[in-house]
């Protein structure tokens, strides 16, 4: 696959923001009839993000486990418990935490 160098980094970056962020709507979409394709799509927005260098957009860091990569729903295949000032999901796939601070005013 060729690269392109024409193209500013920064409009390669809103390129691959966009293209992240419909693969996380793939992802949530196609999770119910098929994980192993949403975890799929997490892995193609991972991909995109480290080719392009862009950072996960906080919305979608949760939605993923950061150690095996899993596509998350919490109550079908993680669970979400506030502790104190963190959040904390557990991933029942690879049994691993993920915490996160916790900001009530940032959390839909
Ligand atoms: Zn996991």
């Amino acid at each position: 696959m060729k690269r392109p160098h024409s193209k500013k980094s920064g409009q390669l970056k809103e390129i691959a923001l966009e293209r992240i962020n419909e693969l996380f709507s793939q992802a949530e979409k196609v999770f119910r009839k098929s994980p192993d394709l949403a975890d799929r799509y997490v892995e193609l927005a991972r991909k995109i993000g480290m080719k392009y260098k862009v950072t996960m957009p906080r919305q979608h860091k949760r939605r993923f486990c950061k150690h095996c990569y899993t596509y998350l729903v919490p109550g079908a295949n993680c669970r979400v418990r506030l502790t104190g000032q963190k959040v904390v999901y557990f991933c029942h796939k690879c049994r691993n935490y993920m915490r996160f601070p916790y900001s009530p005013a940032k959390t839909k």
